[in-house]
């Protein structure tokens, strides 16, 4: 894999800046954190702009609406996105990153030319219904279940941990149709629309004092068989090209993100003077050190996304690359709020930055190694996907 970045990769990485430069103020600040309503209105919007721009889709097959760029320009538009602090992608995330791409992959001509464009131009928002009460890491011991009646499915059960699925329209579900198979082989991956009165959405209070995720509540809610993706049974395999979209490539723009987040560190650092000189002059080794990780975990995300570009769907390499970026984006959060220090409790300023921001920051990154599957779980992979390991007892 060549690394460097050719003369149109570089004239695109100057077009895209400029357009970022002039959009991004022009965006305004995003609402507050709990106005769901507003966040789900500031995230499309944005996302409506860039479709417009035609930025919307970059490593979408252009015969699915999207811009089939090869991944050195999908990489240079995450960098430059960063670097441009340009909003984050917020409520498209499901759309965007996993249940287009699993649509792209499994789904029928229909459900493409339905749902692939209203996700580009952020008209419909999804939300992944897979987790249940009993049913996380060992994901296949789903409970939901969904009868065929006629050309319909009714679904019943509960879900839980659905991101942002009280402003989303759409929702990856996965039913158990089979209660007799063994139980990876009776689940089956349905489109569920989210506005209809046997679904029932409870939002859930965490630890940053945002609703963010929820319960969602089925009672006979009904998804036609022309819904379903993939066939009746064959949920699991489905469901794991979604997991692999997103333990592949969806972080892809948060693991950027970790370039930003260290130069503010060591910007920090440098202004914050502790009992023998700048908090930099003690921390240099290490924030040099993370430096180096994060470039580290860049390159692997590099070969993520060509990869994928190649056979179309990320490798299990996406486990480590999940697993990695997870535990260190705590590490230099947490970092960050050693060095900002008391200053991070109440809304104050330090070398120009937002220190509560630090502080939700570090909280936000601790769901980071459970979110996708758990750290344990990803190890797990990428001893048995990976390295070939016999599974454990
Ligand atoms: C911020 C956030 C957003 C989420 N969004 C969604 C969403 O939108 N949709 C959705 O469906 N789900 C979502 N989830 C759910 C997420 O996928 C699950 O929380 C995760 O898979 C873990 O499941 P669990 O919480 O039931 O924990 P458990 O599975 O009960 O695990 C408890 C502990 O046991 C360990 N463990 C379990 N099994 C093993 C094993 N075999 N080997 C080693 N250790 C093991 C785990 O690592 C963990 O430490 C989200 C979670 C978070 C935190």
């Amino acid at each position: 894999m060549d690394l460097r970045y050719s003369a149109e990769d570089e004239a695109f990485r100057a077009e895209l800046r400029s357009w970022l430069e002039k959009q991004v103020p022009g965006h305004g600040p995003p609402p507050a954190s709990d106005d769901w309503p507003a966040r789900r209105a500031y995230d499309t919007a944005w996302q409506r702009k860039l479709h417009d721009a035609g930025l919307a889709g970059l490593a979408w097959p252009a015969a699915f609406g999207g811009r089939g760029l090869p991944s050195s320009q999908q990489l240079v538009y995450l960098e430059e996105y960063a670097r441009a602090g340009a909003p984050y992608i917020g409520v498209n995330f499901v759309g965007l990153m996993h249940a287009g791409p699993t649509l792209i992959a499994e789904g029928s001509d229909a459900q493409r030319s339905f749902h692939l464009p209203r996700i580009l131009r952020g008209e419909s928002v999804w939300c992944q219904g897979f987790s249940e009460p009993q049913a996380g890491s060992d994901l296949a011991s789903l409970r939901t279940r969904a009868v065929r009646r006629g050309d319909e499915y009714l679904v019943s059960g509960q879900k839980i941990w659905s991101t942002r699925a009280h402003v989303a329209d759409w929702c990856e579900l996965l039913v158990r149709t089979d209660p007799e198979a063994p139980k990876h082989k009776g689940i089956t991956w349905l489109i569920l629309d989210m506005h209809q009165p046997g679904v029932k959405v409870r939002p859930m209070k965490t630890l940053d004092g945002e609703s963010h995720f929820c319960e969602v509540f089925l009672d006979e809610a009904r998804v036609p068989v022309s819904s379903r993706v993939g066939d009746e049974n064959d949920g699991w395999r489905v469901a794991n090209v979604t997991l692999r979209f997103e333990r592949g490539t969806a972080f892809a723009q948060h693991i950027i993100t970790l370039r930003t987040q260290l130069l503010r560190l060591a910007a920090l650092a440098k202004a914050r003077r502790g009992a023998r000189g700048t908090k930099w002059d003690e921390l240099r080794g290490r924030i040099g050190r993370l430096w180096a990780s994060v470039e580290a975990l860049w390159r692997m995300t590099q070969m993520c996304i060509s990869e994928a570009e190649r056979t179309g769907v990320p490798s299990p390499l996406g486990s480590a690359v999940k697993l990695r970026y997870s535990e260190l984006g705590q590490e230099i959060t947490e970092l960050a709020v050693r060095v900002a220090g008391r200053s991070v409790i109440g809304a104050t300023e330090l070398a120009g930055f937002a220190t509560a921001e630090l502080a939700r920051e570090h909280l936000w990154s601790l769901q980071m190694t459970i979110a996708a599957g758990t750290s344990q779980i990803q190890r797990n992979l990428i001893a048995q996907r990976i390295l070939g390991m016999p599974k454990g007892k």
